[in-house]
């Protein structure tokens, strides 16, 4: 038996037999051959021409939309493209290197001259002519790579690194649980293993490299530990485990109908953020006052084509009057980043810093209008909100709204009705808006802090690399300042605030929240009554003590000792940390 200690995603035992899934970095890798190692190059390149379009025509067989076809066939055709295989196979003869630098080489000379066209349709040949290479190196690299869009069996699964799209293409149905090399507890593929309620241990070294298909396996992601081949006792001990936390589970439920009330009588909102509409139910379930997040871009993920304005209408119209009358805050795209959508364009060295977000949305207007009128659209079937990430200053924010403005102007000369009190928020997560929380606060009529970004930005760490997940913290006094700074700017322009990052969740920081101010509080449906529980056992008065306490310390270990302590104290329970 071997254990893998980690960070625990979310919550809940499976066990199973193993699936290893290695994930192949797209990058090409540059290798220098010698004159003799040429013929294998050239085969293999042939070999992976065919690979994708093998891999293309098992896309083509399903069922999939016109315009989808209409991509894969282009791409179909272009492996057949008689120049561009010579191309390749020229740089490969003459420059002496791997097909895969070949192929990467060749096709980025080619993107570069299409993309300076002024033609519409030669530089949307650029995108295709990416994509068709990535499906190649794919194919180079990804030998053993498997399709996991259709399982045929119950797994756990176990890999190295996963992307929310990969993540989102499985077949979840038959994924028990998730082991994973590395991530961290903010990231995107952790917030969609817990909105897919798939037990989830994070970081887990290298699991990947130790597990072999088949190996019996359990994941607990309740406690962040994935124990291989398990011995009798410990499978046993497991169970006694799990027992008890859904004992746990099942006394939380009491809490579905009661308001967040403290003993004192202050409320605060909690709502829930989704990421698909199959979460409404669960939000309502929980007696959520609201949608906090609807993370609107996981809709560019479900399939391969950019959602219409139809298609994004439906889905909206169908959450926004399932909650109502509660309000449904949806928040434009939020693409780039980690959220790598196929066929934008989207695909840069430094993401986390790049192209993302109302950053992207502001250079494609096609494709932030058409979700702007989708969504004024479903806005007469309830109460909707209009939120925008990622704003970094008052230009970008004036940018958008002016954008929502024109679109609203267009909505009515062609006598589209849409709500005319619509409510417009934008949220805080980058360092310089925070800092200018009292400019953006006269702008907009909600603030909600983005606090897995802030986090990210204000401390400079990636929220999903394991290796330095140790500086991510919630309590380093730069968070929790900035926390309270823009929480005052938006009390002082009299706007609510809501904090929607993952720190919502977690029931270490509710008390903590509770005092700084916060008005609302959004977190996926799973912790809502765990945080509910909290709140209604203190009041407010001493949340405001421990939060005006906190905010004197100087260091997140005082901080975080001084939290677990007085939570401790107060409270016996507690599944997250
Ligand atoms: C955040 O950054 O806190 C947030 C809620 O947005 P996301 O996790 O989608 O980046
Ligand atoms: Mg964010």
């Amino acid at each position: 038996m071997r254990i893998f200690k980690g960070i625990a995603a979310s919550e809940g035992l499976a066990k199973g037999k193993a699936l290893v899934h290695h994930h192949a970095s797209l990058a090409a890798e540059k290798q220098h051959i010698l004159a003799d190692g040429v013929p294998g190059e050239l085969a293999k390149f042939r070999s992976a021409l065919q690979t994708a379009k093998q891999t293309l025509q098992e896309h083509d067989a399903s069922n999939i939309s016109r315009e989808s076809k209409d991509i894969l066939e282009t791409h179909l055709l272009m492996l057949e493209d008689p120049e561009y295989i010579q191309q390749i196979e020229a740089y490969i003869t003459t420059n002496l290197v791997c097909a895969q630098w070949a192929i990467d080489s060749v096709t980025s000379s080619m993107v570069a001259l299409l993309e300076q066209t002024d033609d519409d349709l030669l530089r949307e040949r650029a995108v295709d002519f990416k994509d068709v290479s990535l499906y190649l190196i794919d194919a180079i690299k990804g030998k053993g790579q498997r399709r996991m869009e259709h399982l045929s069996e119950d797994v756990i699964l176990v890999a190295d690194i996963l992307m929310p799209s990969e993540l989102f293409a499985m077949d979840k149905t038959h994924i028990l649980g998730i082991c994973l090399d590395g991530g961290g507890r903010a990231s995107h593929v952790a917030i969609l293993v817990r909105a897919f309620n798939i037990p989830t241990v994070l970081a887990a070294g290298g699991a990947s490299k130790t597990v072999n298909d088949g190996d019996e396996i359990i994941v607990d992601g309740t406690y962040g530990e994935a124990f291989i081949r398990p011995d009798h006792t410990v499978s046993q001990m497991l169970d006694e485990r799990y027992a008890l936390w859904q004992q746990h589970e099942l006394e939380l439920h009491q809490m579905a109908g009661l308001s967040t009330t403290t003993t004192d009588g202050h409320e605060i909102l909690l709502k829930t953020n989704i990421q698909t509409s199959n979460e409404v139910e669960a939000a309502k379930a929980c007696g959520a006052s609201g949608i906090g997040l609807f993370r609107s871009e996981f809709l560019y993920m479900e399939s391969l084509e950019t959602p219409s304005e139809e298609r994004q209408f439906q889905v909206y119209k169908q959450i926004i009057e399932a909650m109502a009358p509660k309000p449904v805050t949806i928040r434009t795209i939020d693409i780039g980043g980690d959220k790598v959508v196929s066929g934008l364009g989207i695909d840069e060295k430094n993401p986390i810093l790049g192209w993302r977000a109302v950053r992207f949305c502001l250079s494609r207007k096609d494709i932030f209008t058409v979700q702007l009128r989708a969504l004024l659209r479903a806005s007469v079937y309830g109460k909707l909100q209009i939120m925008f990430p990622m704003i970094s200053g008052v230009e970008e924010l004036n940018a958008v709204l002016h954008l929502l403005e024109h679109v609203k102007g267009e909505c009515r000369s062609e006598h589209i009705p849409f709500d005319p009190d619509i409510k417009v928020g934008t949220m805080i997560e980058v360092p310089s808006a925070a800092l200018c929380a009292d400019i953006l606060a006269k702008k907009v009529d909600f603030f909600s802090i983005g606090t897995n970004d802030l986090i990210q930005y204000t401390i400079a760490v990636d929220r999903g690399n394991e290796k330095i997940a140790y500086l991510y913290q919630p309590f380093h006094p730069g968070v929790l300042r900035s926390i309270r700074m823009i929480i005052e700017m938006a009390h002082q322009n009299n706007i609510p605030v809501s904090l929607c990052g993952e720190m919502a969740s977690d029931p270490f920081c509710s008390v903590l929240l509770a005092g700084m101010g916060l008005d609302e509080l959004s977190m996926g449906s799973q912790s809502l009554l765990q945080v509910r529980k909290i709140l209604r056992s203190v009041s407010y008065e001493e949340a405001k003590k421990l939060a005006e306490h906190v905010l004197s310390m100087d260091s997140y270990l005082t901080i975080t000792t001084y939290i677990r302590e007085w939570m401790h104290d107060r409270f016996d329970h507690f599944t997250t940390i």
